[in-house]
């Protein structure tokens, strides 16, 4: 039994989550503790208590722990990534290279701890100076989907303690495995009691508490839309500062002049790698009339050579749905698809493996709009429409006419459309012949419209969230 993490003790908590393999539902890979709402608690307060000093450690204390974790986590990479391909479902390559990414995550924040700075700046008034330094913000909730199992965690966790925040995590109940590895990971590379505390459990129950915990005085999410309004709410109500990472339904516009093979290839990755259980993923693809019908002809041929399987299989290209519900949610888009008038060009099916797992076969819709439910709704599924639209300027304005903006991508060999683009996307991240998916640790990840809300994650730009600045004013 893996237990929850509070207060620095391993906790048996009050029911079992049985962790199951969506390759093959037989397959236990283990039970996880249920925390209760009072562990919950527990782990709020011990967060609380251990605050001040953590807040108050060496920078060198912080960053050999971080250091450690990146290098245990990059030591066991084939190990843990096996975990997570076996809890989630994405191939093993995905798994091991996500990772390697959880590493590279925890080394960066390792070296931030080191590079803490403030600026002293003149005032406005003689014999007067100011500085302006960064302190943490205190008991950080950090609340995480199923998709990334190990990556979403690092790039909340490693920044939270990097900038000397304590912190609750609730993991997603479908993917424990990687989120109880990483806890211990850390636990065992020196942090203090009370300063990482692991509870997991359903979010009705351990999420909600943590929201309505008044000690809880930051909250980072990533997930669904409807349960992101939650976490706003709540936290408003509690004055505290929230980030939140929700939907996409990011476009992917390929112009009369790409090269074909290009678009094709981030095309795929973009809608059906991963499953297409990315916020990433795009899910519409926006196809000029030029290129149209060769681009749907070279989708089809690549669709129909891709594997879909067994996750830990070397020769699988696309994992299982990660459950039952997803499968029926993707199942519910293709037939709603279908009743508006798009036509299955590709796909859909269900496809049977030897084992009881949630194996579908990648969509492709063609003679979608953009008004369209399966245009405007997030599947978060391998299903992707083709929209055809006469020129860029058409492309462009129906890439933007959506209530998203996380990701967008073009295909083109065109400078000016190009950098037109990268100007006039209505998105956080912008991709030029590249998929819509797959960003780097290093820089900011975030969007816009209904897609984020708050500060970008990752890279320097962490910080923003994950301190409180001061400005402090002293006769010099
Ligand atoms: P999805 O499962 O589609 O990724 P959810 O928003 O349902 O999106 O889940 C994301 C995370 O939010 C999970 O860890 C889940 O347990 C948690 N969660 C779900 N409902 C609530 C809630 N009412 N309060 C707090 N956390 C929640």
């Amino acid at each position: 039994m893996f237990k929850n993490l509070i207060a620095g003790e391993w906790i048996n908590g009050s029911d079992v989550i049985r962790n199951l393999n969506p390759s093959d539902t037989n397959d236990l890979i283990g039970e996880y503790s249920r925390a209760s709402v009072d562990q919950t608690k527990q782990a709020i307060a011990a967060a609380k208590t251990a605050f001040p000093r953590w807040a108050r450690s060496s920078i060198l204390e912080r960053h050999a722990i971080l250091r450690n974790a990146a290098n245990e986590i990059l030591s066991r990479k084939d190990e843990l990534g096996r975990l997570l391909s076996r809890e989630e479902g994405k191939t093993l390559a995905e798994g091991v290279g996500e990772t390697v990414r959880a590493s590279q995550i925890f080394d960066f924040f390792a070296g931030e701890c080191l590079r803490l700075a403030g600026e002293t700046v003149p005032s406005t008034r003689p014999g007067v100076s100011v500085d302006v330094t960064r302190e943490p913000v205190g008991v950080v909730g950090i609340i995480t989907p199923w998709n990334f199992p190990i990556a979403i965690p690092a790039w909340k966790i490693a920044p939270a303690l990097c900038y000397g925040n304590t912190v609750v995590f609730k993991p997603a109940e479908l993917v424990p495995g990687s989120a109880w590895s990483i806890v211990d990971i850390l636990h065992r590379a020196g942090l203090p009691e009370g300063v990482l505390n692991l509870v997991m459990g359903k979010g009705s129950v351990v999420g909600q508490t943590m929201l309505t915990s008044a000690d809880v005085n930051a909250m980072t999410f990533t997930g669904s839309t409807a349960t992101g309004k939650q976490v706003a709410l709540a936290s408003i109500e509690h004055n505290r500062r929230f980030q939140l990472e929700m939907g996409g339904k990011n476009p992917f516009i390929v112009l009369d002049d790409a090269d074909l093979s290009i678009a094709v290839d981030a095309a795929v990755n973009s809608a059906f790698f991963s499953t297409g259980q990315r916020c990433t993923a795009s899910s519409r693809l926006i196809v000029t009339a030029g290129i149209h019908d060769r681009f749907v002809a070279a989708m089809v041929e690549r669709m129909s050579s891709l594997m879909v399987g067994d996750a830990l299989k070397p020769d699988t290209h696309i994992g299982p749905v990660v459950d039952q519900g997803q499968l029926k949610q993707d199942i519910d888009y293709i037939n709603i698809g279908k009743n508006e008038g798009a036509k299955l060009a590709f796909g859909g099916e269900l496809v049977e493996r030897g084992t009881p797992g949630f194996y579908l076969r990648p969509a492709l819709f063609t003679e979608a709009t953009n008004q369209m439910r399966i245009s405007r709704e997030e599947i978060f599924g391998p299903v992707a429409s083709v929209i055809r639209v006469k020129d860029y300027d058409e492309a462009l304005a129906t890439a933007n006419d959506t209530p998203f903006g996380l990701s967008s991508g073009i295909a083109t060999t065109s400078l000016k459309y190009a950098t037109h683009f990268k100007r006039n996307a209505e998105a956080g991240m912008v991709m030029v012949n590249l998929p819509t998916a797959g960003v780097d640790f290093h820089v900011p990840f975030g969007g816009r419209k209904a897609s984020s809300f708050g500060p970008r994650e990752q890279g320097k730009y962490a910080a923003e969230f994950f301190t409180m600045v001061k400005t402090a004013y002293a006769t010099a």
